[in-house]
């Protein structure tokens, strides 16, 4: 038997209770044109929402981890 969950359409099943209630992940990007942060989804519309440029930069995703010493 194989132990692997499928469903119709072949894909994994994958169980995401967290994810269910979230929102797909959206990507930051910085606008070319204002430099304001812009949350896309994939597919959606590239277009900076506060000025209509459509050149983006994505936003590094590195995490910047600033712990105070205490
Ligand atoms: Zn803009």
């Amino acid at each position: 038997m194989d132990n692997t969950k499928m469903n119709d359409n072949g894909l994994i099943d994958i169980n995401e209770e967290d994810m269910d209630s979230r929102e797909k992940p959206k990507v930051t990007y910085i606008c070319g044109g204002c430099g304001k942060d812009n949350k896309l989804d994939k597919d959606s519309v590239i277009r900076c929402t506060h000025c209509g440029h459509r050149i983006f930069y994505k936003k590094r995703e590195r995490k910047l981890l600033q712990y105070e010493a205490r």
